[in-house]
């Protein structure tokens, strides 16, 4: 047996009872037969949780839950009619019975009192999950495939477990760590780090380029010679954008079979973009580069934290992740390596801002010695209007082309600014600033909020008020209507005025390119970016001003006579002044800055204007450069 779960028994006392200790990931869990151990264990767990400083979950054995039917029938009768519809799903070899409900809060009870009384009960250990308050159709496969598996996942947990508690398997002999560039040095898209130290061999983001204009261009290096995918023990996803997490399920294609860390949010709407990418591929007839099936390996191997959970990945790597700012579930990564040796925060994308959904992202950490930080917008003419301008600007583009009866089309990213815009709209609206007009949100959008109305937890304080105190979720709002077949979309194109939320937001592909090929020669129409237009795509010609458009594949050649505006506003990324005020507001101060993620002038003046105002070593490393941190 391992040494730490060895130390764990010694100190229970005998009536403990404990049949089977094992790992769940980091986590130490231990089965009792003792019913009274189980319901009265008086503390001693706590203590010892503060002495290894590890988590440690007592739950009974399976021998002495009550029978699943019997146990089902008690949770119904305690849990509170008003907590709405209930799935009750049991997975008996971990002793646990999950309860999904439409209102998680009352199902806990005031200080989980209503879940002690189904412990005790039922001598199950319940855990409560909500259900979506608009249907989510990809979260109920994810929880399948979850629950489908869960006899594959106990031992998968238990051997990640064993990887980070095991000891070392590599020979300890000098400290260092470096971290390859395999993707996004001096680009925006296919972000991909490989973080070495003598033990470990962690990959954080592993994304895909939509917007290459070939193949090459578009998959992280994995060519690197140093990368060996045989040797890696964990992937950590910042969070759910493509070119983050898009080529995750392919390195699962690939034999991996390690962990994949994120948050809940970031793997649900992460899943649903990785199928999108297969069904656009299909319909540019490209052969994706992996299927659904290599999806669902990614989810079952998924390990989920929360924000400030803190983590051990391997034997001499320990993750936190903390509020990004930048969509659900987003976050930066606090990596401490070897006890003390080193701390290195990876931003992923963030917002130094509070939108309307989220609120900004955290600067606080306990110790940081190395920060690699994106550089999106870091242009030094860069300097959008302030969120409040552009959400005036984007009500008043609404009215004048409703006015002229036109169309607004505005191709958004399926996740964060669509929500962002969504809520603003329903704000307009039910403030009377705006008539109610039809707002018509193309399917992945709709889905993507789907997603969102499972973890409102996440949202942003004020919305998060709204929804749980003055029962107000925006995004029920009748405005909305689902748009999912092409008939409908018909539909749209034949009624009147309106304003269309569609994918993909640099018109790469989608419903987005689809909408603005019948809308885009007539004067009356309105074409509204809200987010940045890759070099390549379809936005950025339109953006640079091109009036006779011709597409790949097509003779046709589409005029654009319809206004164009582009709100630079609601960026879900920091501006260059936001990112110098995250790097002022950081505490403590790194000694060294990484920047990444910029086309190569923002990535080297965001360097250079680091370096002069904060005195660190500042480098913006190219793709397949390696840079050793300590
Ligand atoms: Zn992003």
């Amino acid at each position: 047996m391992v040494d730490i779960l060895k130390e764990v028994l010694k100190d229970l006392p005998k009536d403990a009872d404990i049949e089977d200790a094992c790992f769940e990931g980091a986590n130490i869990v231990l089965y009792t037969k003792s019913k009274d151990f189980f319901l009265r264990e008086n503390g001693i767990i706590r203590e010892i949780v503060d002495k290894i400083k590890k988590r440690i979950e007592l739950r009974p054995s399976p021998s002495i839950c009550l029978k699943e039917e019997d146990a089902e029938a008690a949770i119904r009768k305690i849990i509170p009619e008003e907590a709405g519809e209930l799935n009750v799903i049991f997975d008996p070899q971990r002793s646990i019975v999950i309860i999904e409900s439409e209102k998680p809060g009352l199902a806990i009870g005031k200080s989980g009192e209503v879940l002690r009384e189904v412990k005790r009960n039922t001598l199950w250990v319940p855990i409560v999950r909500r259900i979506p308050t608009i249907k989510s159709n990809i979260i109920e496969k994810i929880r399948t495939v979850l629950y489908e598996n869960n006899d594959y996942r106990k031992k998968f947990l238990d051997k990640v477990g064993h990887r980070i508690y095991d000891g070392w398997i590599r020979e300890k002999k000098n400290e260092w760590v470096r971290i390859s560039i395999l993707g996004a040095g001096r680009q925006v898209g296919r972000s991909c780090f490989l973080l070495q130290t003598p033990e470990s061999r962690v990959l954080l983001d592993a994304g895909i380029d939509v917007a290459a204009q070939e193949e090459k261009d578009a998959f992280p290096q994995l060519d690197a010679p140093e990368f060996d995918i045989n040797e890696l023990d964990a992937i950590i996803v910042s969070h759910s954008h493509t070119d983050h997490i898009g080529f995750v399920p392919y390195l699962y294609k690939m034999g991996y079979r390690g962990p994949c860390y994120m948050t809940q949010p970031a793997r649900d709407i992460g899943s649903l973009l990785c199928l999108d990418y297969i069904s656009v591929a299909a319909k540019d007839n490209k052969k994706s580069i992996y299927s659904s099936t290599d999806i669902k390996e990614m989810v079952k191997h998924s390990i989920t934290l929360n924000y400030e959970e803190v983590t051990d990945i391997t034997p001499d790597i320990r993750v936190t992740f903390y509020n990004a700012g930048h969509v659900l579930g987003s976050c930066l990564v606090h990596l401490h390596v070897g006890n003390g040796l080193h701390n290195l925060l990876y931003t992923g994308d963030l917002n130094y801002e509070n939108s309307n959904l989220l609120a900004a992202a955290i600067t606080r950490f306990p110790r940081l010695e190395t920060l690699m930080i994106e550089a999106t917008h870091a242009a030094r003419d860069d300097n959008p209007p302030t969120r409040r301008d552009s959400e005036l600007e984007l009500i008043k583009v609404i009215k004048e082309t409703m006015a002229r009866k036109g169309k607004v089309l505005m191709p958004v990213l399926g996740v964060g600014r669509s929500q962002e815009i969504m809520v603003i709209l329903e704000k307009s609206i039910r403030s009377g600033e705006l008539e109610e007009i039809p707002i018509y949100v193309q399917g992945i959008v709709w889905d993507i909020t789907a997603i969102h109305t499972t973890y409102p937890d996440f949202f942003y304080a004020p919305i998060r008020k709204l929804i749980f105190h003055k029962d107000q979720n925006p995004f029920l709002h009748p405005c909305f209507k689902r748009i999912a077949s092409q008939k409908e979309m018909k539909q749209v194109l034949d009624s009147g005025p309106c304003v269309i939320l569609a994918t993909s937001g640099m018109m790469t592909a989608g419903s987005s390119v689809e909408y603005w090929k019948e809308l885009c020669e007539d004067e009356k129409n309105s074409l509204v970016f809200t987010c940045y237009q890759g070099p390549g795509s379809l936005g950025r010609r339109i953006l640079n001003g091109e009036k006779e458009i011709q597409l790949p594949a097509e003779d046709k050649t589409y005029k654009m006579n319809m206004q164009l505006h582009a709100l630079a506003g609601f960026s879900g990324h920091s501006s260059r002044q936001q990112l110098l005020n995250f790097m002022k507001r950081l505490d403590p101060k790194p000694k060294k800055v990484i920047v990444m993620h910029g086309e190569p002038s923002n990535c080297l003046e965001l360097a250079s204007t680091i370096h002069k105002l904060f005195r660190v070593e500042t480098l913006s490393p190219k793709n397949l450069d390696v840079v050793r941190i300590n």
